[in-house]
């Protein structure tokens, strides 16, 4: 299909826009009308504010006190999100911080292992774990004070059994801070959200990270028109196929009630659930003492 057809099709869906052909130049890509047609008018007004005043979620102190002082291990990232100028600035708060990563090369990162992991200029540098974000057999029961982790638990074929490492690696009212993908607001809005039974089956079952139980259902209905970093339907769908190696797949689809019960069922009580833009569900929770270790 030559660029012309898709950037038409791709116009014709823009709903309220008049058509437009893609080979007639306006001096911009047409990618950056991308956000006003998936997410509308309002989305793209408050993140433009947000991103213009460089503004911190609502309740930012909330979360900074999780941290401030304290000793952290992020579970993959760094993230922006976290960064000053980003959606929840943490990283200039925290005490330590420490990394795993699944790789020493993943599609986002490069990651050695060793005190490497930098995460902002004002704060030296943490140890970087290259293991598995649910098997962090390295790292001693109780030795953090919080955990962070954005976006990277859609991408665990298990993940009840990554937040019960999380869980171990806690002090007791240790704190976690958690960001999923809403599905609604990404390129997985047709698939059906997860459901909590089929976690507990991953977790009972011992499923592990090559597992592609869920691929065919993506590559049935993965939204490649909201997923323009892929590269095209052909390179996702070879990408998918060798997960086990670039772990780029959504293998869990979540909205903010899946989180919640997720959460909940890994003893994590929640103390915090919201959404924000442009597609994030924000939790917060503690490793309550009222559960045994
Ligand atoms: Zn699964």
């Amino acid at each position: 299909m030559s660029r012309g057809l898709i950037a038409r099709r791709r116009s014709q869906g823009l709903p309220g826009l008049p058509y437009f052909d893609g080979e007639i130049s306006l001096g911009f890509d047409m990618h950056a009308l991308r956000p006003l047609r998936n997410y509308g008018f309002n989305y793209c007004l408050h993140r433009a504010y947000q991103v213009a005043l460089r503004r911190p979620i609502l309740g930012h102190r909330r979360y900074v006190n999780l941290v401030a002082g304290k000793r952290g291990l992020e579970v993959g990232g760094p993230r922006a999100v976290f960064r000053q100028g980003g959606l929840i600035p943490l990283y200039d708060f925290v005490g330590s911080l420490d990394n795993c990563n699944f790789s020493a090369q993943t599609i986002w990162a490069e990651h050695e292992s060793g005190m490497t992991f930098q995460f902002s200029e004002h704060k030296p540098p943490g140890r970087q774990y290259g293991v598995e974000g649910g098997d962090l057999r390295d790292i001693a029961d109780g030795a953090y004070d919080f955990v962070l982790s954005c976006h990277m638990l859609e991408h665990s074929a298990n993940p009840l059994r990554a937040l019960q490492e999380w869980r171990r690696v806690l002090k007791p009212d240790g704190s976690l801070v958690l960001l999923l993908p809403n599905k609604s607001m990404t390129f997985d809005h047709k698939r059906p959200v997860t459901s909590l039974a089929h976690l507990v089956e991953d977790f009972e079952a011992g499923t592990r990270e090559d597992d592609l139980t869920h691929l065919p259902e993506i590559l049935r209905l993965h939204d490649i028109q909201r997923d323009p970093e892929a590269g095209g339907y052909e390179k996702f769908s070879e990408r998918s196929k060798r997960n086990a190696e670039f772990r780029g797949m959504h293998q869990h689809v979540f909205d903010p009630a899946l989180v919640r019960a997720m959460l909940e069922r890994a003893k994590f009580p929640v103390e915090l659930l919201r959404t924000a833009y442009p597609n994030h569900i924000i939790a917060t929770a503690r490793k309550s003492s009222e559960f045994p270790v």
